[in-house]
């Protein structure tokens, strides 16, 4: 079988980042599952969804078309029904959309195919927060990466005001800290490290010390 790793975690957790670099150095595919959330929770706000109508969302979930595309310097887009949504899909209300819709079971039934999809020679890295719990619980390398929440504001806290959005330290903790009680809490595939996974802490380490490490595990 076609080999997986999977990195679950926290939102800002590095994830993204890491899962990126690590699929680069081992040249395998790449599947940021967060997108396709992020996707279909924007996708559900523009045609006004009801989300108590979970038949339409489930519909909605497998019409919708996601794309992911390289652009010359790199960076992954997202294309969502042939649209570049990659900016809008990267705010907080993205997100808050997204994990607002992933706790319907029948969105994240909808989605397993699509993501399983993704697994082709040579190798997939899969980031996520059940990619080692429910989408590729067979993959013979699974990570768990978290890092603590104060840690996590601040990242994000960079990233914004790099971006020149204003923010503040105690607004993003609260979101980050309310996200993770969504996710962790939800009924459906509630966010869990996988049995066996390799628990990585990220706090105080740099991108390249947690590649490195994620990269060990896959080398072991
Ligand atoms: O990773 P990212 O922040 O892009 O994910 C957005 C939201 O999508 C998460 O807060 C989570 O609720 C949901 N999600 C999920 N399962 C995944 C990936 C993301 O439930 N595999």
């Amino acid at each position: 079988p076609v080999p997986v790793l999977t990195i679950d975690g926290p939102s800002g957790s590095g994830k993204g980042t890491v899962s990126r670099l690590a699929a680069a150095r081992l040249g395998w595919h790449y599947l940021d599952s967060g997108a396709l959330y992020r996707a279909v929770g924007a996708a559900a706000a523009r045609a006004g969804l009801d989300l108590a109508d979970v038949e339409a969302l489930a519909r909605l979930t497998r019409d919708t078309r996601i794309e992911f595309r390289e652009d010359p310097d790199g960076e992954l887009r997202v294309l969502v029904d042939g649209e570049d949504a990659t900016d809008a899909l990267r705010t907080e209300e993205a997100g808050a959309a997204a994990s607002t819709i992933a706790a319907i079971p029948e969105v994240r039934e909808a989605l397993k195919d699509r993501q399983r999809g993704f697994r082709r020679p040579p190798g997939l890295v899969a980031d996520g927060r059940d990619m080692g719990t429910v989408i590729f619980p067979d993959a013979p390398f699974k990570v768990f990466l978290t890092a603590s929440a104060g840690e996590r504001a601040e990242r994000r806290y960079k990233q914004l005001k790099g971006k020149g959005v204003s923010v503040t330290m105690d607004g993003l903790l609260r979101e980050i800290l309310a996200r993770d009680a969504r996710d962790a809490d939800r009924a459906v595939a509630p966010l869990r490290p996988a049995p066996g996974a390799v628990h990585i802490d990220t706090t105080g380490l740099g991108i390249d010390e947690v590649v490195e490490r994620v990269l060990a595990v896959v080398a072991s």
